[in-house]
């Protein structure tokens, strides 16, 4: 499978912020996000071709309880089944729950794109349309939801987003507690500016708040 990098850091987002974790980053996405933050998993995939034996080698270098299997889209990673269940320990997946595999995993972190991700102004829109067919998976929400312990992560940039945010909430019936709101952005001033009115949407309607600590303590860096 192909890996774009393996380090030790901090989860940075979610209901594990702030837990040491190891993260294993797969290339490769089916989405195109236009704000995506790791364009080399997506727009332009980097990365080494890894066998499974190697990659649980290095993680289990560090010794950690957390690992973190990320991307990029982890769920199409082929192995990504073998992978998880070969590594030891507490399993977080970061998907965007486009589909569907089957791994083994402690928290599904499923992160369901809204339109403001479609990338109608990128390489003249020529993603555009592919991306909005795939990015919105209601079955497969619903599926993941079901089968494993799970957090609904949204990336917000304007207000008008928490229409499509109250959809899928209703429609995949997961509790407001599970579900976090994260302001889009990679610089820590425009993370804060956002922030500040997506912590009272959060107090109005009783979701929960996610930082983006990586971004915050260490800026817009690969491998940390
Ligand atoms: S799903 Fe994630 S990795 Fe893929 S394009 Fe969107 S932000 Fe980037």
């Amino acid at each position: 499978m192909k890996i774009s990098e393996i380090f030790y850091s901090i989860q940075g987002e979610g209901m594990l912020a702030g837990v040491p974790s190891v993260f294993v980053r797969t290339s490769g996405c089916n989405l195109r996000c236009t704000w995506c933050d790791t364009p080399y998993t997506s727009w332009q995939p980097e990365g080494e071709e890894r066998d499974v034996d190697s990659i649980v080698a290095e993680v289990e270098k560090y010794g950690a309880s957390h690992v973190v299997v990320t991307g990029g889209e982890p769920m199409i990673a082929p192995q990504i089944d073998e992978l998880t269940h070969r590594v030891q320990g507490h399993i977080t997946i970061e998907t965007a729950g486009t589909t569907d595999a089957q791994v083994r995993c402690d928290l599904m972190s499923i992160s369901p794109k809204l339109a403001n991700s479609t990338p109608h102004g990128r390489e003249n829109g020529r993603w555009a349309g592919q991306h909005d067919r795939l990015r919105y998976q209601p079955e497969i929400l619903r599926r993941l939801t079901q089968l494993y312990p799970h957090q609904l992560k949204f990336v917000v940039a304007e207000p008008g987003d928490m229409t499509e945010v109250h959809a899928i909430v209703e429609s995949t019936g997961v509790a407001k507690t599970r579900v976090l709101l994260m302001p889009e952005g990679v610089d820590p001033a425009a993370l804060a500016e956002r922030g500040r009115w997506i912590a009272e949407i959060c107090k109005r309607e009783g979701y929960r708040f996610s930082p983006r600590m990586h971004i915050e303590l260490w800026g817009n860096r690969r491998g940390v």
